[in-house]
């Protein structure tokens, strides 16, 4: 990149993301520790003077796509004179690290995801030729404490990390492996970041962990100083002024605590959607997958969530074809979905992850069964999702303007119940909260038309 005239040379940071929120949260911390040092986003690969390739574990073929595109980068760091600084992080970082940089040298970098603080510190070393390439150490709380506390938000919501890592091992997972033991940050320093971002214009906060519900952050400076649960958490977040939205993501059956279903009916600030992977209807298949509850557990999580807020959308995920999964067990997990009926959910076929207890079970399902139980479960969920979202009709909403939309003179925003919608209105909407009566809707999306700017009720 170029510099302007008096102004300090840009650098210019290309990053890609693949996977889960997580991710795309963690890249845009990179982006931050990264932007004291003069490095500013740019578009493209080509010609950036740093690449971060933030890898996801999850899916299947991930190593292989993250070495395929590494190869090209290989002939883009060649083009550029070995400028280019290549970085790899993420999940497949974490599990494959020594084996990255042996099989693709043209990668200065390797890091896990506890360790983008370290990345100033392993830029220097890299540009001097020194040190180890290669940070995979699990101390998720060196990273929360290293972390840059006030950062700049790109609209009017907001991710919050407020833990990270899991202990549950399920057997599909890799995640307890790749992002460590379950921790959580402390109380007294996302109130701070909150505080900053809400100063800043943001007015909706996603609360992000791999098992967000599993926390239990010390509370030094607050109330006695116990650690906080979730629940607490969401309570005093509500009180921070310009705070008008919480949600929280990912959270696990195990952690719905009576506080925080509470919570869903007494904080009006607490939208009405709840994320809450179920994976399998049947209880033997849950019991395999090491998921700790049954399918009536889980029915009788979402009636009581349901009590409490009545219209909250519910959200899951789900994979077919697990070893050993039966015709039977499949008709549970669509007896299940015709049970709760979801607003939305992310299924997909079961895929081995090499290390994890999963793999070696016996009972592997050929791709062609797998294939057809995914086009069945997914037919009902796009049944049932456009039926939560025609549900809206006639309704209003209060809309929080995101963005532009795809149409002329169109705003995009969401919903209290994370439905993206567009309706026709100004820039001068944009960040902030409108009424929106909804006219149609379809399976991704529902349209409306501004009622008035949104009054507050609480
Ligand atoms: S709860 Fe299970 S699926 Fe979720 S991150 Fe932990 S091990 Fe993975």
């Amino acid at each position: 990149m170029t510099a302007t005239p008096d102004a300090k040379p840009l650098k210019g940071l290309f990053i890609r993301t693949y996977g889960c929120q997580m991710n795309v949260y963690d890249s845009e911390r990179i982006r931050d520790v990264l932007k004291p040092l003069g490095y500013a986003p740019v578009d493209a690969p080509e010609g950036a003077d740093l690449v971060v390739i933030n890898t996801c574990h999850i899916r299947e073929k991930a190593t292989e796509k993250v070495y395929s595109e590494l190869g090209k980068l290989k002939q883009m760091k060649l083009a550029s004179g070995g400028k280019m600084t290549i970085a790899v992080a993420g999940c497949v970082a974490q599990a494959e690290g020594a084996e990255i940089i042996r099989r693709q040298p043209a990668v200065d970098l390797v890091l896990g995801p506890q360790a983008y603080h370290k990345l100033p510190e392993m830029i220097a070393r890299a540009s001097r030729a020194v040190g180890d390439r290669l940070e995979t150490e699990f101390d998720t709380v060196e990273k929360f404490d290293a972390l840059p506390k006030t950062r700049d938000p790109d609209g009017p919501a907001a991710f919050v990390s407020v833990q990270e890592g899991c202990d549950k091992f399920c057997t599909f997972c890799v995640v307890p492996y790749t992002r460590g033991a379950e921790m959580s940050r402390n109380v007294d320093d996302i109130v701070l970041e909150i505080r900053d971002l809400a100063a800043k214009g943001v007015r909706e906060v996603t609360l992000l962990g791999q098992n967000v519900n599993a926390f239990h952050g010390p509370a030094p400076r607050l109330e006695g100083g116990a650690d906080w649960t979730l629940g607490q958490l969401v309570r005093h977040i509500a009180k921070i002024g310009g705070i008008e939205r919480i949600r929280y993501t990912t959270s696990h059956p195990r952690d719905m605590d009576d506080d925080l279903i509470a919570a869903h009916g007494d904080t009006p600030a607490m939208m009405p959607f709840l994320h809450l992977p179920v994976q399998s209807g049947s209880d033997r298949i849950l019991k395999a997958m090491n998921r700790g509850h049954t399918a009536d557990e889980y029915r009788d999580i979402i009636a009581r969530v349901r009590k409490a807020r009545p219209d909250i959308a519910i959200a899951s995920d789900f994979i077919v074809g697990f070893p050993g999964e039966s015709d039977a067990d499949f008709e549970a997990t669509m007896q299940l979905v015709r049970d709760i009926g979801f607003a939305v959910a992310y299924s997909f076929k079961y895929s081995s992850r090499p290390g994890t207890p999963a793999a070696e079970m016996h009972g592997h399902l050929s791709e062609a069964v797998k294939d057809e139980r995914l086009q069945a479960l997914q037919a009902l969920l796009r049944d049932q999702q456009t039926a939560f979202n025609e549900a809206q009709i006639g309704k209003t909403l209060p809309v929080l303007v995101t963005g532009k939309g795809r149409n002329p003179g169109q705003m995009h925003g969401r919903s209290p119940y994370l439905q993206a919608l567009h309706f026709d209105g100004t820039d001068a909407l944009l960040n902030t909260l409108v009424d929106v009566k909804i006219t149609s809707a379809s399976l991704n999306s529902v349209t409306g038309e501004r009622v008035r700017a949104h009054e507050p009720t609480a």
